[in-house]
């Protein structure tokens, strides 16, 4: 195609409708047409990056390639299309006032009074203009996080106005809303759609297309309805219905023309509609799968989002080795606690997953569950803060330094088998300061990783943490058994630990989770499954 299109995906009602599912299914729907596609998001709060937030409040953080901590819906986007997202795929309106303010400071606006319009809005504008300027995108896709009418995003809106206005039938918005169901009037409700089109319309955009969260079947008739009364033509208004997994949704959404309604907005060909068939196939393996793989994910959040791509990881490769997934969250703290019924739970699992995370609370938890998978051989997988967990508790029961710790967790131990790292020891700010992104790995030839890997010595793999396996310690590590089997080989950090004589009890320093896809489950989570599965 000749120029970029641009595609933006605002949200309006209510939250959490699934913008970024949305966003992944239209970008999956394109692709499957032949056209290069990326997905961008816009977050309107002013932190840099969510890289400093809670996991309660905004769910896990994804980490990208090239190393910048994001929105989980950048984990949505790679594993729905397979494109790797970087840097510039995600914003928010702390970057751009902060890039905005250090022009204005370094005297690039000199003589002019710095305001949201025109300069936040440009910002914005260049932003999203970027990416399809930059890397020949056929579409760039961008979602809009929070909900129209919220204080916060009225910038952006601006700038969607503006760029509606300036590119013609080259820019369309999608906006997602909600038609709930009232049970006492047994009636699916759509004036909240109509007040939210009409907050937009008062910003100045008509929505090219309108997609309904509803939990029950929408009728031509309310279809109908809000198509006039929200100016949108009758094929532009699809609803997006429950479905038993996010992944059936692209199939949905092709089914009710979202692509082809796209196409026509923008004046491209419409042609044949596209087969998705590993898509489906992949689909079909989910729904033919009977046998359930039981796997415990030990943490300390137990809230859904906070391990989101671990797992839909465990998922993709659950249904790759024809079973369904059934994870279970098990409270570290409650293990703490002996309570009785969480450690029930956990013995009652095929294979455990030691999560990530920071600080104190939980640790211990996390250390008991390691020393249960590791007595009892149950598969056991230690992720970042996992793996250092696993080290520490063969470090406290093998070794026998029964203080043995991260420095992190008490920095007078004098075993500090995990220690901060030395680009570390200077940092002083918080954000983004971590080691982040892709980093090469050495696997060792004839360890359970290497098979995992299928004989691949020589990965990449994502990094999200401050302190690692101390070096000193190494050799007697390996001597009493546990093996160092993946290391970096600029900077000699241990980057997998395992127990060969253990069914499956591997601890990984990087995050695997941030790289399995739908149509490439990664192969840790897929060697995992197969060991949790029992003969
Ligand atoms: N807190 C640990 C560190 O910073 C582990 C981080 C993680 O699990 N992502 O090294």
């Amino acid at each position: 195609m000749a120029s970029t299109k641009y595609i933006f995906v605002t949200g309006g009602v209510v939250s959490s409708l699934g913008k970024g599912i949305i966003s992944s299914s239209i970008g999956k729907l394109l692709q499957a047409r032949g056209f290069k596609i990326t997905i961008q998001k816009f977050d309107p709060y002013i932190n840099i990056d969510p890289g400093t937030l809670n996991p309660y409040e905004h769910g896990e953080c994804y980490v990208t390639a090239d190393g910048m901590e994001t929105d989980l819906d950048l984990g949505h986007y790679e594993r729905f299309t397979g494109i790797r997202t970087t840097r510039h795929n995600t914003q928010t309106t702390g970057r751009i006032y902060k890039a905005v303010i250090d022009k204005e400071r370094s005297g690039e606006y000199l003589g002019h009074t710095i305001q949201v319009v025109p300069h936040i809005t440009d910002e914005i504008k260049r932003r999203i203009r970027y990416l399809g300027e930059t890397a020949g995108y056929d579409f760039v896709i961008t979602e809009i996080g929070g909900t129209i009418g919220d204080i916060e995003s009225a910038p952006f809106l601006e700038a969607i106005r503006q760029m509606k206005w300036e590119m013609g039938c080259d820019a369309v918005c999608i906006h997602l809303t909600y038609v709930p169901y009232i049970k006492a009037a047994d009636e699916l409700k759509t004036k909240p759609t109509q007040h939210s089109v009409k907050e937009l319309q008062a910003n100045g955009i008509q929505p090219d297309i309108l997609i309904l969260r509803t939990e029950k079947h929408l009728d031509d008739h309310l279809r109908a309805k809000v198509a006039g009364f929200c100016n949108v033509d009758l094929e532009c208004v699809i609803q997006s219905e429950d479905l038993p997994s996010i992944y059936e949704v692209p199939v949905n959404m092709q089914k009710q023309g979202l692509d082809a309604a796209i196409m026509r907005k923008m004046g491209i060909p419409v042609g044949e509609t596209p087969q998705l068939g590993a898509w489906n196939r992949f689909l079909q393996m989910r729904r033919e799968a009977t046998e359930t793989v039981n796997i415990g994910l030990v943490g300390k959040y137990d809230l859904q989002d906070a391990y989101k791509s671990i797992s839909e990881s465990l998922s993709h490769a659950a249904t790759y080795n024809n079973r369904k997934i059934h994870i279970t969250f098990i409270n570290s703290e409650r293990l703490e606690e002996d309570d009785a019924p969480s450690w029930d739970t956990l013995k009652n699992q095929d294979g455990l997953v030691i999560c990530p995370g920071f600080g104190q609370r939980g640790i211990q938890g996390k250390i008991m569950a390691a020393r249960y998978a590791r007595e009892h051989d149950v598969p056991c997988f230690g992720i970042c803060l996992g793996m250092q967990m696993m080290v520490i508790e063969f470090a406290r029961d093998v070794l026998g330094y029964a203080d043995a710790d991260s420095t992190e967790m008490n920095p007078d131990t004098s075993h500090n088998v995990i220690d901060l790292m030395e680009e570390q020891k200077s940092v002083t700010q918080m954000g983004g300061t971590m080691r982040l992104g892709e980093y090469p790995c050495v696997i060792r030839p004839g360890s359970r990783a290497a098979e995992a890997y299928e004989g691949a010595d020589n990965i990449r793999e994502r990094h999200r943490h401050r302190y690692e396996f101390n070096n000193a310690y190494r050799k007697k590590y390996e001597s009493a058994g546990m093996q160092c089997v993946g290391v970096n080989p600029d900077a000699d950090l241990v980057e997998m630990v395992e127990i060969p004589q253990h069914k499956w009890y591997i601890g990984t320093q990087f995050h695997p989770e941030y790289s399995s896809t739908v149509l490439h489950p990664h192969p840790l989570f897929m060697s995992f499954i197969k060991a949790s599965i029992k003969e």
